[in-house]
C-alpha cells in the first residue's frame, strides 16, 4: 500500500510537497512570514468519506449513524464547515467549541455535548437548542432531572457517559478507560453498574449510552472491548426495562494515528471490522450509532512549515533554529518520547532537500533549552533560509496555540493542488498580530495594578 507510488498516501505526500513549494512561491512563507500551518482539503474530504463508508459497510441498511467530529482536535470554523459539508457533525466540550460548531453551521441535531464540567447554564442552553448531552456523573444527572422537569419536551437526546474501565494504553494522559480515569461513571466500581441501570429505569427519557475509551496509544482490541462492555450494558438496561429504551450508542472516538510514516494505519475500515467481530449486535440495526473521531480525521492532513532562521552547531551537533517549537507543537516539545513528529527538510525555494542524512537538532524559537521539534534526527542538513516541516500536525498541533514567549499564532491556509493550474490557497485563520497580542495581554488595563493601594 505505502509502496504503491500511485496510492492515496503517495499522492498525499506529493500534494504536501507541491503545497510547500507553492506557499514559498506565493509568499505565504518567507523571511517575514516564517511559519505557517497548511491543511490539505482533498485529504480531509478523503478521510471523511473513508469514515462514512467504513461504517456503512458494517451497519444494517437504514441504521442512523452520526459521525460527530471531536472539535477539540481542530477548533477552526472553516474545518468544521468542510467536515459538515462532508457529512460529519460535531462533538463539543465547552461553550467555545459549541459556538465554533454553530458558527460553522453544524445543526443542533448533528451536535453532541460531552464535557466533564458543564455548568448549569451550558446544560440549559444545550437542552434549549436540542443538542445531545451525555451526563458525566450523578451530580450532572441531577441537573438534567431539573431541566427535563422544567421542559419535558426538549429535543435533546440524553444519555450517561460510562467508563468501562477496560484499561489504558501507552500514553497515560490520554487513557480514558483506566480504573481511575476522570471521565464518566466508572462502571466496575462497587455498585456503579446497578446505579446506572436504575438511573435509566427511573428516567424513561434517557435513551443513549456513551463511552469514549480510545485515544492515541490504545490498541484496537482494547477499544473494541470498551465498546463491547458498553453494548452489554445497553442490552441489560433494555432487558430490565422490557423495551428498547436505549436506542443509540455513542462509541466515542480515539482511533490512533500513525505518526511514523505516510501510511494511514489503522484505517477506519479495519476498526469497523474489528468492532463488528467483537460486538456484532451493535450493527444489526437495533441501535443508532454516534462516533466522535478527532485526531484520525485531521492529523495526516496538516503540516507546519517553518523557516530556518539560523543554522549553528553546539558541542559538535548541528542545530537548525526554526520558528516552530513549543507554541505549535506543545505535546511534542514537552513529551517527545510519546509524541515524536516526522520532520521533512525543504530548501529555500520550497523544494524537498536532497543530500546525505546528518544527525541534527531541529529547534524552536522559544527561550528554553528543551524547545526542540526533534533531537538528534537524521535529515539532509538544514541551512539558513531552508524550511523544516513538521508532518501529521493537522490535529492538536498548530490549531492548539500555546502562548509561550508571546509567540504569535501562525496563519493557517487550506490548499488544493490542481493538476494543471497549480496550488490554490484559502485563508483558514489569519496570523495573530503583535497588536492583538498586546490587546489580549491586558493593554486596556495597563494601570490596573499601579492604581491599587
Ligand atoms: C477527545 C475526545 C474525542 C476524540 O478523540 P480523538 O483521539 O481525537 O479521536 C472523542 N470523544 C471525547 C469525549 C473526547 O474527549
Amino acid at each position: 500500500m505505502s509502496g504503491d507510488l500511485g496510492g492515496p498516501e503517495a499522492q498525499r505526500a506529493a500534494r504536501r510537497d507541491e503545497a510547500v513549494r507553492a506557499a514559498v512561491e506565493q509568499g505565504l512563507l518567507g523571511p517575514e512570514a516564517p511559519i505557517v500551518g497548511l491543511l490539505d482539503v482533498a485529504g480531509i474530504r478523503e478521510s471523511a468519506a473513508a469514515l462514512r463508508s467504513a461504517f456503512e459497510a458494517v451497519t444494517a441498511p437504514g441504521t442512523p449513524v452520526l459521525h460527530a467530529f471531536a472539535v477539540k482536535a481542530s477548533p477552526l470554523v472553516p474545518v468544521l464547515r468542510l467536515l459538515h459539508e462532508a457529512g460529519i457533525g460535531a462533538e463539543v466540550a465547552s461553550p467555545g467549541e459549541l459556538a465554533l460548531a454553530r458558527a460553522a453551521g453544524v445543526p443542533a441535531e448533528r451536535t453532541v455535548l460531552d464535557s466533564p464540567a458543564k455548568t448549569p447554564g451550558e446544560l440549559a442552553e444545550a437542552l434549549s437548542l436540542g443538542i445531545a448531552v451525555n451526563a458525566d456523573n450523578p451530580q450532572e444527572l441531577e441537573r438534567l432531572d431539573a431541566l427535563v422537569k422544567a421542559s419535558p419536551d426538549t429535543a435533546s437526546p440524553l444519555g450517561i457517559r460510562v467508563n468501562p474501565q477496560v484499561g489504558g494504553g501507552s500514553i497515560e494522559a490520554l487513557s480514558t478507560a483506566t480504573a481511575t480515569s476522570k471521565f464518566g461513571v466508572a462502571l466496575r466500581d462497587e455498585g456503579a453498574r446497578e446505579w446506572v441501570v436504575s438511573a435509566y429505569l427511573d428516567r424513561p427519557w434517557l435513551t443513549r449510552l456513551h463511552a469514549h475509551t480510545g485515544s492515541q496509544g490504545i490498541p484496537l482490541a482494547l477499544m473494541a472491548e470498551g465498546v463491547r462492555e458498553t453494548y452489554a450494558l445497553a442490552e441489560e438496561i433494555n432487558e430490565r426495562a422490557g423495551r428498547r429504551q436505549v436506542d443509540t450508542l455513542d462509541i466515542g472516538g480515539g482511533l490512533p494515528v500513525n505518526f511514523a510514516s505516510d501510511e494511514t494505519t489503522p484505517t477506519y475500515a479495519e476498526y469497523a471490522r474489528v468492532l463488528r467481530e467483537a460486538v456484532p449486535g451493535l450493527f444489526d440495526g437495533r441501535y443508532g450509532l454516534v462516533t466522535e473521531f478527532g485526531r484520525s480525521l485531521l492529523a495526516k492532513h496538516g503540516t507546519i512549515v517553518a523557516r530556518v532562521e539560523y543554522a549553528k552547531s553546539a558541542g559538535g551537533r548541528p542545530v537548525a533554529v526554526t520558528h516552530a517549537g513549543v507554541q505549535v507543537a506543545t505535546r511534542t516539545v514537552y513529551a517527545p518520547g510519546a509524541w515524536p513528529l516526522r520532520i521533512a527538510a525543504y530548501g529555500g525555494k520550497g523544494r524537498p532537500k536532497e543530500g546525505p542524512d546528518v544527525v541534527q537538532d531541529v529547534a524552536g524559537p522559544a527561550c528554553f533549552a528543551g524547545d526542540l521539534l526533534a533531537a538528534g534526527r537524521a535529515l539532509p542538513l538544514l541551512e539558513q533560509g531552508d524550511y523544516a516541516a513538521a508532518l501529521d500536525t493537522g490535529a492538536y498541533y498548530f490549531a492548539h496555540h500555546y502562548a509561550y514567549n508571546s509567540l504569535a499564532r501562525p496563519a493557517v491556509h487550506g490548499f488544493v493542488a490542481r493538476a494543471d493550474a497549480g496550488v490554490a490557497f484559502a485563508t483558514v485563520r489569519e496570523a495573530q498580530t503583535v497588536e492583538e497580542i498586546v490587546a489580549e495581554s491586558g493593554a486596556a488595563h495597563v494601570d490596573a495594578l499601579t492604581s491599587m493601594r
